[in-house]
């Protein structure tokens, strides 16, 4: 399928790394130009722009807090300065800080919220105002296009991280909301919800194979995800070939999602 995206122009967060990257990489192949948003880590992000320009892509790398206003303002202001649009935000930067529910500390619940709801918030908002400036130009039929980076735990409760599920439940409903006050204008706003893919984020249920063969019993098509999973998810939604979708969750699971504690009989 020619998705179509060539000149178009995105901003990944946090995609120095994991999902992220490959988000970044995965848009670059389809002639998107990229701005990769790092937190701290430069080499990763530089890694990356070296990987997508040596294919022959075009990126740049930007830092920015995604929790901190001023930060969004500028990584927005950047990619305008560099490319003079833009199309795509796929808000993805996150994190965990994982506690027992009674042993959370509000340092831990805030770091959490900041990153992984408020962030989303500060991102697509700024990246909206510039959609309806904008307006349907030569690149495609929307305005533009979000992509919100939620969980399979915006549905599936979570002891040990209620921050964590927190956040993803509110990511499900700031993505549903935008996505009906914006349609009007011509932007879409839709979330990939991942199950359990393979990065740092949850190297712990990965890295050994005790952990790894318990993960497995969660998901029924018993494998763990890759970032090129929901990268190519990521890839379709922004385009055209999505265009009569506006407020949707794809998860991106391999069957997380369906109980399979109750696939012998419950
Ligand atoms: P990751 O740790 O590789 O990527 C997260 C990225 O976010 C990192 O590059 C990190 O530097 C960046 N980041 C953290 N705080 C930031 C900040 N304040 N400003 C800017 N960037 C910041 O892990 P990942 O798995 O690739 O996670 C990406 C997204 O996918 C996250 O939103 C995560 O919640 C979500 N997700 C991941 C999984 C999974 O199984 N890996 C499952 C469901 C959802």
């Amino acid at each position: 399928m020619d998705l179509n995206l060539s000149g178009q122009v995105a901003i990944i967060t946090g995609s120095s790394s994991g999902i992220g990257r490959a988000c970044a990489i995965a848009l670059a192949r389809e002639g998107v130009k990229v701005i990769i948003n790092y937190h701290s880590d430069a080499e990763g992000a530089e890694a990356v722009r070296q990987e997508i320009t040596q294919r022959g892509g075009e990126a740049i790398s930007v830092k920015a807090d995604v929790s901190k206003e001023e930060d969004v303002e500028d990584l927005v202001e950047s990619c305008v300065q560099a490319y003079g649009h833009l199309d795509i935000m796929v808000a993805n930067a996150g994190l965990q800080a994982d506690a027992a529910f009674t042993e959370m500390t509000l340092e831990q619940w805030n770091k959490v919220i900041n990153v992984n709801l408020t962030g989303q918030f500060l991102c697509c908002r700024a990246a909206a105002r510039i959609f309806r400036k904008q307006g349907v130009h030569k690149h495609g039929r929307a305005a533009g296009k979000i992509v919100c980076m939620s969980s399979v735990h915006d549905e599936i409760a979570w002891a040990g991280h209620v921050n964590y599920a927190t956040a993803k439940g509110g990511v499900k409903m700031l993505m549903e909301s935008m996505a009906q006050e914006l349609a009007q204008d011509k932007i879409r706003v839709n979330a990939i919800a991942p199950g359990a893919i393979k990065t740092d984020i949850n190297k712990d249920a990965w890295e050994d194979e005790e952990s790894l063969e318990k993960l497995l019993t969660l998901i029924p098509y018993g494998r763990i995800g890759q970032g090129e999973d929901v990268a190519k998810v990521c890839a379709f939604l922004v385009s055209d070939a999505a265009d009569y979708i506006t407020g949707a969750t794809l998860y991106v699971d391999g069957g997380m999602m369906l109980y399979p504690g109750f696939r012998d009989n419950g």
